[in-house]
């Protein structure tokens, strides 16, 4: 235990013994070895979305004019006056070394923490995923990127390189997505269409946007991201794998013993320019458990000396032999970027439901395994394998395993296959998808807008392009597709026995052999959960619907917990694009503009204007939009539809 309490309890508290615990956090002595103003909480392209609307000075608007004025969580973007990162002299973290920065709008005064469990540079899984499944392009448009400077930087950047018009392998760099533009509904279209006035008639986007509907290939949109990584001056993945970014252990170890440095990530890019005032620090490891003190009782210490409310974690690294020994940390702020939290949804056949489920065994994997491990070579030449999921990853896996060697491959779907060209409706992903998020800020149920999320995507697609290649593949004898198809039954002796239930076909079940089963069934959606939250959740509870957590329309946990969620945790607040990369950029956006605030305040003033905040929120909405609504929902995302003016 520390010999001082120093950091932990706000002056003039006691510090007593605290019960046995096997969190830290639970040690009311305990002292955090570094303070940062942000936490993240990993680094898929959601954390490198909020990065970006952090450090860039001018982001794009995400908005128009008219949406903003009814948008409430829109109107508090300015610069703020950051709180300076220097370390108190009498920190064991090495400092570093701050100078207020041109191109940053946090001016270089912020000090943000970045965890990952792979360490790989941004988008480490991403990439995983992709070279497992050997996607050659994105399944999303050109305006779907991580980067918040610009909302056509993309194209910008395929321009620039000169791979607009060329590719570096087989297929070109951009590739049109079919069947979208023509498709797509404006507002204008929309509003007259209600009224009647284009019943039945066909509706066109503008020419002019049609090259937004280009889908860039894996190896384009990997360098764009790499760029982004260099111009944070964060060290990139080696593209094979391989972690680049120091554990958490050796990143906090010299800082333990009193010696040396957290160093950040001004240290590890090779090439960079100045590198005097970077923000950002990174690290490979996990977030065990969090606490939070809202300063009434505890608080915590920034590297100021000054006391506030705040954030404990406890770290540890992502390997299972040095995870024993763990690191606290202080933060004002904490971003949760984990996607779905990283666990499969493994069907009853294959492992009884348990909390953390195994996502491969003898015969079978789920493909989230792909990331880590190669699909099992065939061991005879007439091998046959089974493929379960109506989603693109499964037409993807079938594809995988014709080149891996399979003979014959059998897709499985509960549903119909369904094709369409992006996983959400075509709506919500265009120019004009504001019209659609639009009406789903309206609604202020929650179990609507649950609603409203599922029926966007309407279970699993694939893209029009999987569809021929699968029925090519049908037509030549290699795939069948099974549709309205389930598992009853499964057993497994060397090879499978599977007893196959058809719905459309009155319950008949029938049974088949395979050699190999790959479920592609989805992470299981449990943002309670999480590991790192169940502390948290004890003593500070959050409601979710359908898994997913009611967020503020800012996307904090809770308004008095300043947990930011973004990704598809933030589903009920964003819609159905928020686990997409233009629905992540959409929260980057809420989350910056309330981050910024908070961190740019005096801690005595933050209570004040939290509770101001709570306030304006429930009152940002026009007096007669509000009436008959129970109070508690009032800090729900609300936009008052019948004002927006519809465009010319
Ligand atoms: C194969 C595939 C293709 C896709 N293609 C597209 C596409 O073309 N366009 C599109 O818009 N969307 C696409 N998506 C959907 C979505 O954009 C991706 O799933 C995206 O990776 C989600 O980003 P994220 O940052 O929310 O989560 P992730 O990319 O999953 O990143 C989460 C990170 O958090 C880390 N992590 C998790 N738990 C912890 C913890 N406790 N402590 C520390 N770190 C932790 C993980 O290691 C990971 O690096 C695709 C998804 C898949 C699976």
């Amino acid at each position: 235990m520390p010999e001082d309490c120093e950091a932990a309890p706000a002056s003039g508290q006691e510090c007593n013994p605290a019960p046995p615990s096997t969190s830290k956090l639970s040690q009311p002595c305990i002292e955090p070895t570094a303070h940062y103003d942000l936490v993240i909480i990993g680094a898929g392209p959601a954390a490198l979305a909020v990065i970006s609307r952090i450090l860039e000075t001018r982001p794009a608007a995400l908005y128009t004019e008219d949406e903003h004025r009814h948008l409430h969580f829109t109107h508090r973007q300015r610069a703020p006056l950051l709180i300076p990162s220097r370390l108190s002299k009498t920190s064991k973290v090495r400092p570093t070394k701050v100078t207020p920065s041109e191109g940053c709008a946090c001016g270089g005064r912020i000090k943000i923490l970045i965890i990952d469990k792979l360490g790989e540079g941004f988008l480490g899984l991403w990439r995983r995923n992709f070279r497992a499944l050997r996607i050659s392009h994105l399944r999303s448009p050109m305006f779907f990127h991580p980067d918040a400077s610009d909302f056509d930087s993309l194209i910008a950047y395929a321009n620039q390189q000169g791979r607009a018009e060329r590719g570096e392998g087989e297929l070109p760099d951009l590739i049109e997505i079919l069947g979208v533009v023509g498709k797509e509904k404006s507002k204008h279209r929309r509003k007259q269409q209600q009224q009647g006035a284009l019943e039945g008639a066909k509706v066109h986007v503008n020419e002019r946007d049609r090259r937004d509907y280009f889908t860039p290939s894996s190896t384009l949109f990997e360098e764009f991201t790499r760029q982004l990584e260099h111009k944070y001056r964060v060290q990139s993945g080696d593209g094979c794998g391989e972690s680049t970014w120091p554990s958490v252990s050796k990143l906090f170890e010299d800082a333990e013993d009193g010696t040396s440095t957290a160093a950040s990530s001004e240290t590890l890019v090779e090439g960079s320019a100045s590198t005097d005032s970077n923000p950002l620090t990174t690290v490979k490891g996990v977030v065990k458990d969090l606490v939070w003190f809202d300063g009434s009782d505890r608080t915590v210490q920034d590297d100021l000396g000054n006391h506030s409310p705040g954030f404990l974690l406890e770290l540890a690294d992502s390997s299972a032999q040095t995870a024993k020994s763990t690191t606290v940390i202080s933060a004002k702020a904490v971003v949760s970027a984990v996607g779905f939290g990283g666990v499969p949804t493994i069907p009853s056949y294959l492992t009884p439901p348990v909390p953390q489920p195994p996502s491969c065994g003898p015969g079978w994997m789920h493909s989230s395994c792909l990331a880590w491990q190669p699909l099992p070579p065939p061991s005879t030449s007439d091998a046959h394998l089974v493929v379960v999921g109506g989603g693109l990853t499964s037409a993807q896996i079938v594809v995988l395993a014709l080149t891996t060697g399979y003979a014959h491959v059998t897709l499985l779907t509960r549903g119909h296959l369904k094709s369409k060209p992006f996983d959400v409706d075509l709506g919500w992903v265009g120019r004009y998808s504001n019209y659609l998020k639009m009406q789903f800020y309206q609604t202020d149920d929650v179990a609507e807008r649950l609603h409203m999320l599922r029926a966007a995507r309407n279970g699993g697609s694939v893209t029009p392009t999987y569809a021929k290649v699968l029925s090519r593949l049908q037509a030549a004898g290699k795939v069948e597709i099974r549709t309205h198809t389930s598992i009853a039954r499964a057993e497994f002796e060397g090879k499978w026995e599977l007893g196959l239930r058809t719905s459309a076909d009155g319950g008949r079940e029938d049974t088949v052999q395979a050699d190999y089963l790959v479920v592609a069934t989805g992470a299981k959606i449990d943002f309670a959960g999480l590991p790192f939250l169940q502390g948290l959740r004890r003593t500070h509870p959050v409601s979710t619907v359908g898994g997913l957590p009611v967020l503020t329309a800012d996307l904090e946990y809770r308004r008095d917990v300043p947990l930011f969620v973004t990704g598809a945790y933030a589903g009920l607040q964003i819609g159905p694009a928020a686990g997409n990369l233009g629905g992540m950029r959409d929260s980057a956006d809420r989350i910056a503009n309330r981050l910024l605030e908070l961190l740019a305040l005096p801690e005595k003033e933050e209570r004040k204007v939290r509770e101001a905040s709570e306030t304006t929120a429930g009152e940002a909405a026009p007096a007669n939009s509000n009436k008959g609504r129970p109070k508690k929902e009032k800090h729900f995302t609300h936009f008052n539809f019948d004002l927006l003016s519809v465009e010319a």
